[in-house]
């Protein structure tokens, strides 16, 4: 959990402008979208940088925090941003990691004072950047790889779990509207581990959550290119209808 003083800092930080949304790498933009803040049209900026290594990453080019060649800088994002005030509704930062990089407050508050929705995406990794974001965020899009005990064997690194669950408890008693999502790959799940995922974050209170099925291909582990035995339709549609009751949204994703 972040300390009030460390809190302090990083706004200070920000206002006294040593930090500024400047600073923020940037991977890429998504001009438009429609399906990465629910309900909105929506741009998405991705962020460049993630500490995690899941095997099913199809965002392999996103992982280093170095700048990639012909990536755009946060200047170009905000001329974009100010051309498109009154045409789209929001802004969701992805990535990669957003929360990895100070910057993103910075990147945020920009967004929210040009008059946007701000959504996230995040690997809930790092709580205490995600508690300061919280006051001008709309919308999480909240990952949660697995339970606990899974945790290190999907992500390919010790620790993660803990604060993933901080993070959701943070969005938990924030008023900021959430869905968690999760990834489903064979080499990760069968069936009996989502329906166990389902249950535990059924006991955690969790109301809206997304499943998607991994695709084969792209992915950052080559164990993880090829499926030997994907998971049915039918399989997963059986799931969902038996533990539905649990959710006010349980979805399969594409
Ligand atoms: S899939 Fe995993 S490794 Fe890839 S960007 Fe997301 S959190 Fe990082």
């Amino acid at each position: 959990m972040q300390s009030a003083a460390t809190l302090l800092k990083l706004v200070t930080l920000v206002k006294t402008k040593m930090l500024t949304a400047n600073h923020l790498v940037v991977a890429g933009l998504t001009p438009m979208t429609t399906l990465d803040f629910p309900d909105h049209l929506a741009c998405v900026v991705f962020t460049q940088g993630c500490p995690l290594r899941c095997g099913y990453c199809h965002n392999p080019q996103m992982l280093p925090n170095a700048p990639q060649d012909a990536s755009p800088n946060w200047q170009v994002i905000e001329t974009f941003l100010t051309s498109r005030i009154g045409l789209l509704e929001a802004v969701v930062f992805s990535g990669g990691e957003p929360t990895s990089q100070p910057a993103l407050l910075p990147a945020v508050i920009q967004a929210h004072q040009l008059g946007f929705k701000v959504g996230l995406h995040t690997s809930g990794i790092n709580p205490s950047r995600l508690e300061s974001l919280l006051p001008y965020l709309s919308w999480v899009g909240l990952d949660i790889k697995a339970e606990p005990a899974n945790y290190q064997a999907v992500t390919g690194r010790p620790g993660v779990a803990v604060k993933a669950e901080q993070s959701l408890s943070l969005l938990q008693t924030s008023k900021v509207d959430y869905e968690v999502r999760t990834t489903l790959h064979p080499k990760d799940f069968d069936l009996a581990a989502i329906n166990s995922l389902l249950n535990w974050l059924a006991s955690k209170q969790v109301k809206k959550v997304a499943l998607q099925v991994a695709r084969a291909g792209q992915c950052l582990s080559p164990a993880y290119q090829s499926i030997s035995q994907p998971f049915l339709t039918s399989e997963l549609t059986a799931i969902i209808q038996q533990q539905a009751v649990n959710f006010s949204q349980l979805l399969l994703r594409d």
